[in-house]
């Protein structure tokens, strides 16, 4: 990385991982940095929480080693001995009426092999026929196509019960996102062109499932992801960072900095933006109508969950009624260490759980429990859910301690043309990166999940890029 200019002075707005990962490469070229965070802690959507004395992640808990970019970075920060990889017994999906392990050969739920006995399972014989269409059918109505939906790609080529069934459930509950108005580039970067080139939808997934380096595609670091935060923030104030908390910015001109970078999520940034930049004005970014996603995290005593009888959690499709969560992860079957400070703190028997709420669906008139519902109305809700969630019997009493955390903004909409959006605000940042009204000179740069996409994996790299490039101009 080249060494910064001797007098670069750079604010960093936003403190969550892209903030602090580009704050970090700056410090350490020898900037300037200050970072100011509007929340009373570092690491945004990375969070800690202690739950019956255990700490665990209230935010993001894993990374995708698809790419080895986070796994670079807790390197560099002297975590590689902290690294650990989930059990690998999968996590199941709930339909209406039946309970099943997902499909191995999925990507975000389209099918590999649309007849594989798990897929057939799961949605019979008439609808994976139906899937199988996908081998033989031309795909020639699609080239051309620059922004299509994974809704629009996996309903033509493999029919609507794939992806009500099977790809809804994924994309709400891990993109807080309806398959119809999710950009297929987005979520699943490079599927939609290997679909053209190998003619199948299964065989594109198939192609993308084998170049993904082996061993698990998530992992994590013993403690939680939060671990990272600690180091970054650690690291930091060695490298003479300064850092602000509860510090919202609300005027980019105040800051005292020749170097800007707005680590913060779309609509913020635009806010900021807004009164310098007016040539920005007309240019939006939509929350999806995700409307924020609410998490509750139970301890609970429950010896049954010792066998883990539904994997490492749970996907609900849209249309189970009775299930009010749109997904579980058992976190201590997921995580040894997690089962290990159970264990240590509680004995035996202990399990960690954390159910989703806020479904895409949800409308003004109609709204399910979600973002917006009270804490006793979604404790309650999990209390109620979580029997029907493991298949064990499992009474309020047998809850030992419960935490509700909300999430706003924190996924960034991920609709038909927002990649383009981004492409926009950037070139229009770096044709202009200048305050007219500003400090002379004053140049700005965006990262975080908003212009990178969602997860670690995108956000970190992208940061890191981000930061190299204001060394150089
Ligand atoms: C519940 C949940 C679970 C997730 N699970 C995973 C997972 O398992 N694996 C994975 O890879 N990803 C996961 N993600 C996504 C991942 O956490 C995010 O993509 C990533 O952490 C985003 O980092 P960021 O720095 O871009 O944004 P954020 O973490 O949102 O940080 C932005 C920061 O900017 C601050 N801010 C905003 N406005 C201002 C202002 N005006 N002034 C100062 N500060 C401001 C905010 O307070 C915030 O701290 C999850 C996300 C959520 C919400």
């Amino acid at each position: 990385m080249a060494p910064a200019p001797r007098t670069s002075r750079v604010a960093v707005v936003g403190g969550g991982i892209a903030g602090l990962t580009a704050a970090w490469d700056l410090a350490r070229s020898g900037a300037e940095v200050t970072v100011y965070e509007a929340g009373s802690r570092l690491g945004g959507a990375v969070a800690p929480h202690v739950l019956a004395g255990v700490r665990c992640d209230a935010g993001a808990e894993a990374f995708a080693t698809r790419t080895t970019a986070v796994r670079q970075l807790i390197e560099d920060l002297g975590l590689a001995e902290q690294v650990v990889s989930p059990n690998p017994a999968g996590a199941w999906l709930q339909i209406p009426g039946l309970a099943a392990p997902l499909p191995a050969t999925g990507l975000l739920g389209i099918p590999g092999d649309p007849q594989a006995e798990d897929v057939r399972r799961l949605i019979g014989a008439e609808a994976a026929a139906r899937a199988a269409q996908d081998l033989h059918r031309p795909v020639d109505q699609w080239r051309g196509v620059s922004s299509p939906t994974v809704g629009q790609v996996a309903r033509d080529r493999m029919g609507d019960v794939v992806v009500d069934a099977l790809v809804s459930p994924i994309t709400s509950g891990v993109h807080s996102a309806d398959p119809d108005e999710l950009d297929m580039n987005t979520a699943a970067p490079g599927l939609f062109s290997a679909m053209l080139e190998e003619g199948s939808l299964a065989r594109a997934v198939q192609r993308l499932k084998a170049q993904a380096p082996a061993g698990s595609a998530v992992q994590s670091l013993h403690g939680g992801m939060a671990t990272l935060v600690d180091a970054l923030e650690a690291a930091l104030r060695q490298a003479g960072v300064t850092i602000h908390v509860n510090h919202r910015v609300t005027d980019l001109r105040g800051l005292a900095a020749d170097r800007l970078l707005l680590a913060v999520d779309g609509p913020a940034a635009l806010e900021l933006l807004g009164p310098v930049l007016p040539q920005l004005e007309g240019e939006g970014f939509s929350d999806g109508g995700t409307g924020g996603v609410a998490l509750v995290s139970m301890v609970v005593h429950a010896p049954e969950l010792d066998a883990h009888p539904r994997g490492t959690g749970m996907l609900v499709a849209p249309s189970v009624t009775e299930i009010g969560a749109k997904a579980m992860s058992h976190a201590s079957a997921k995580w040894a260490w997690a089962a290990d400070a159970l264990t240590a703190v509680l004995g035996s028997g202990h399990h960690l759980v954390r159910l989703s709420y806020g479904r895409i669906t949800d409308t003004p008139d109609s709204p399910t429990l979600g973002f917006q519902s009270s804490d006793e109305q979604l404790l309650a809700a999990a209390a109620a859910d979580l029997p029907q969630l493991t298949g064990v019997p499992i009474g309020p009493e047998q809850i030992l301690d419960a935490d509700v955390v909300r999430w706003e903004r924190a996924l960034p909409a991920a609709s038909a043309g927002h990649l383009q959006r981004v492409q926009q605000l950037r070139q229009a940042l770096s044709q202009q990166r200048q305050l007219p009204q500003g400090e002379a000179g004053t140049k700005i740069w965006t990262a975080g999940s908003w212009f990178a996409g969602t997860g670690l994996a995108r956000v970190i790299p992208d940061a890191r890029a981000v930061a190299a490039r204001m060394l150089e101009n």
